[in-house]
């Protein structure tokens, strides 16, 4: 199926936001753009689905429209401890919830709009390069680009094939996370997004579209062995224990069947050029989802590299230039809140600093107004 006589100027694996907003970029440039997605739209994506204003405008100029859909907006945070003590707090820029689902599926409608040549249920196997040019083995065949994107998300085949080196080094459980989404029916502030706190592991849950809420926690892998693997008992043993967590799973109407789970997910710094793959997103740095902001972060990137691309594909020496300007203001950009994101997840990780830290942090409002800034970008 691949056609092996035409060479695009980019192909781009994953479609998750990083993809498919660069994807779009791309092709409104008038740039010939392949766009790989192992999935088929629309479908359920493991993340809190909160979205921070920041990314309003440039969603909007991607061809969504925000307005228009009515979404809920979040201007209030609540965070408890393991042990239920609560604080609130104003979230300064704010944001919108809308879950994956559906805002994937809309931003794909756009770049099949824009043109861009969309390959569903395709995954990438390899992808090489040679004489300024890439060769990528797909499950729907060969396909050659000048440029390559990496833009598969946190934990991917292609990290491996790739040989990417946090992915050699082994971690132990403790290190290793997991996350658990569900979509539900719940009595709650819509304007209110919480983060409820357990021993190692921490629970989203705000407003997302069409009248539901995404419910959403990270914990480390030990947690689950040590529940026997089994997701209920985690849940009853462990999250149970802060009384928010109780209320809110107690009371909530479940809407899947199962929980949506990932696993081995982990925060260590990556490379964002891999033999002139370039990546973005989850794929370039996986900023820790206490955060709030890896889809702000990937879109972000997307506009960057749309940016910076070269006029001419096939320039050598616009391909080396590309490639150093993108990583310097990849680092500009993100580095700062990556390693801040990596203080917070140590500081919430624990069940007794987390009390303290909120203990402490209760009686300075204005301290935790700066702490949220450090984490969130302006809108671009
Ligand atoms: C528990 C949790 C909660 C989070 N909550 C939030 C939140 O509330 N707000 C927020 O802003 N961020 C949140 N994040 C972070 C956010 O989900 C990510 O930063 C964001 O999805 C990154 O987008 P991406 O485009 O890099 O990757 P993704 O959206 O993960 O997309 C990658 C895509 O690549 C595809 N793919 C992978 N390998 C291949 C292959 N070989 N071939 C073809 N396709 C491939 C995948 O199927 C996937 O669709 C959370 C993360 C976690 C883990």
């Amino acid at each position: 199926m691949g056609k092996l006589n035409t060479i695009y100027d980019a192909a781009i694996i994953g479609g998750g936001l990083g993809g498919l907003t660069l994807a779009i970029q791309l092709a409104k440039k008038g740039k010939s753009v392949l766009l790989f997605e192992k999935e088929s739209y629309p479908f359920h994506k493991v993340c809190g689905e909160y979205i921070s204003n920041e990314s309003v405008d440039f969603l909007e100029s991607c061809g969504i429209p925000l307005k228009a859909l009515n979404l809920p907006q979040i201007n209030e945070l609540g965070i408890s401890a393991p042990n239920g003590m609560y604080i609130k707090h104003p979230l300064g820029l704010g944001g919108f919830g809308i879950s994956r689902y559906t805002l994937d599926a809309l931003l794909k409608e756009q770049a099949l709009l824009y043109g861009v040549n969309f390959y569903e249920e395709c995954k990438v196997y390899t992808c090489s390069f040679h004489q300024n040019k890439f060769a990528l083995e797909t499950s729907k065949g060969l396909f050659t680009s000048y440029y390559c994107f990496g833009a598969y998300g946190k934990k991917s085949n292609m990290d491996v094939h790739m040989q990417r080196k946090f992915v050699q080094e082994k971690k132990r459980g403790k290190q290793n996370y997991i996350a658990v989404k569900y979509h539900i029916s719940i009595d709650f502030a819509p304007n209110l997004i919480e983060l409820h706190n357990f021993k190692d592991g921490y629970c989203g849950i705000s407003k997302v579209d069409d009248n539901r809420y995404c419910l959403c926690y990270l914990s480390n892998e030990k947690n689950l062995k040590d529940h026997g693997g089994n997701i209920k008992t985690m849940e009853q043993e462990l999250l149970y224990k802060n009384p928010h967590l109780k209320k809110i799973f107690t009371q909530a109407n479940f809407l899947y069947p199962q929980p949506l789970t990932i696993s081995q997910i982990r925060f260590e710094p990556k490379t964002q050029i891999e033999n002139h793959v370039v990546m973005l997103g989850d794929a370039a740095g996986l900023i820790t989802p206490l955060c709030g902001n890896g889809m702000s972060m990937a879109m972000r990137a997307s506009k960057m590299l749309a940016h910076l691309f070269p006029s001419n594909s096939e320039d050598i020496q616009a391909r080396e230039d590309f490639e150093k300007r993108y990583q310097k203001q990849w680092q500009e950009t993100f580095a700062t809140r990556l390693t801040i994101g990596r203080i917070f997840q140590t500081l919430f990780g624990s069940e007794r600093i987390t009390y303290w830290v909120l203990r402490c942090i209760k009686p300075f409002p204005k301290l935790l107004t700066q702490l949220i800034r450090l984490t969130h970008g302006k809108p671009f």
